[in-house]
């Protein structure tokens, strides 16, 4: 059976400590949990082990304060949840041995370390690198409906210990928890599709685009804040169409509300970041235009966030491809989806997504 224990990293002294405050903490956390998921083939953590842990969540840690400083936004970065220098390590024993979850991947191992989860939680798995030829990272969060944000979902950056860069890897998909999506620059953290063959970049060579280090100088894990707010309201999509001689395209007018100060609005097609925009006041509009070519039948979804850390997803809004001429906007229905999972971004650090 599944069994889970946490210890403290660096103290294994202040045990107690964390027993005794763990309800506590519970209640204020902002902060990521570190989580350690084993097969039953595989043996307990040791000391080596979760300081391996400790260190690869330290370096993204890092690697997002850095960012963050080196462009004006001060040192902000994400909490690891823990008590002063020590990081709290939750160790998940899976039910079944390595070769089960060849199978039974990711939402298998959400299950088993149910019991254990926070709302960000970073799961570092030992074994996978036996049943897959190519190492991947992934990142699921559950939704409802058309809602998913970070005040009442729970968020998975799930990283195999044995892939080439675990360190890139954590960082990138608790990008994804923290709401950051996929763009298309090569030497950026969170590129869907990389393509340096043969080599796999390290941390340090990898940036944070400016919206993305925007957007998370609003986030409530970079500010330590636990106030949960109702996210931004999208009042209206407006969309029209033209055609001309030399393009097609569309343009949306999206109307946006919210009791706090609104901040960003960003598009995406197939879960990539094709626009952002900064949004002003408690209630704004933004103009998103792309053509016929950039749009294809893609996927397009949006996200906003307030000045208070509350995030809107816009999940699969049914936009029509341009056809017609048209100069009078019309209104697009918010099409919700009925599922409960959704697999957001996933990493392969061998030249995949
Ligand atoms: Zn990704």
């Amino acid at each position: 059976m599944k069994r889970f224990v946490f210890l403290p990293l660096n103290r294994l002294i202040a045990s107690l400590f964390f027993m005794l405050f763990f309800n506590v903490s519970l209640l204020q956390a902002q902060s990521v949990r570190l989580i350690y998921f084993y097969p039953t083939d595989h043996a307990a953590p040791n000391q080596q082990k979760m300081a391996e842990c400790g260190k690869i969540a330290r370096e993204a840690q890092s690697f997002y304060r850095q960012e963050m400083l080196d462009n004006g936004f001060g040192e902000k970065t994400f909490e690891l949840e823990g008590i002063g220098d020590s990081i709290t390590f939750y160790s998940v024993r899976g039910s079944r041995d390595t070769q089960h979850y060849a199978t039974n991947r990711w939402e298998q191992i959400i299950t088993e370390i149910s019991d254990a989860k926070s709302e960000i939680n970073l799961i570092l798995v030992e074994g996978l690198e036996v049943i897959t030829n190519t190492a991947v990272a992934m990142m699921a969060r559950s939704c409802s409906g058309n809602k998913c944000t970070t005040d009442q979902h729970t968020f998975y950056a799930i990283v195999p210990l044995k892939t080439e860069e675990p360190v890139v890897g954590a960082a990138h998909e608790l990008g994804h928890t923290f709401g950051l999506q996929h763009n298309r620059e090569n030497a950026s953290l969170m590129v869907g599709r990389r393509s340096i063959e043969g080599k796999h970049p390290k941390i340090a060579s990898m940036h944070l685009r400016k919206n993305e280090m925007r957007w998370l100088d609003k986030h409530k894990y970079f500010n330590n804040d636990s106030s949960a707010n109702d996210p931004p309201v999208v009042r209206k999509i407006w969309e029209t169409k033209w055609e001309d001689e030399d393009q097609k395209g569309i343009t949306l007018r999206i109307d946006i509300e919210s009791n706090y100060e609104l901040h960003q609005a960003q598009l995406m097609f197939d879960g990539t970041v094709i626009d952002s925009d900064a949004l002003m006041g408690l209630s704004d509009n933004v103009y998103f235009h792309f053509t016929k070519y950039q749009f294809g039948s893609q996927r397009v979804d949006m996200q906003f966030i307030d000045t208070d850390g509350n995030i809107r997803y816009v999940d699969n809004v049914g936009i029509k491809e341009p056809e017609e001429v048209s100069r009078e906007y019309v209104t697009l229905r918010e099409k919700s989806s009925n599922h409960n999972m959704v697999v957001v971004g996933w990493a392969s650090m061998k030249g995949g997504n």
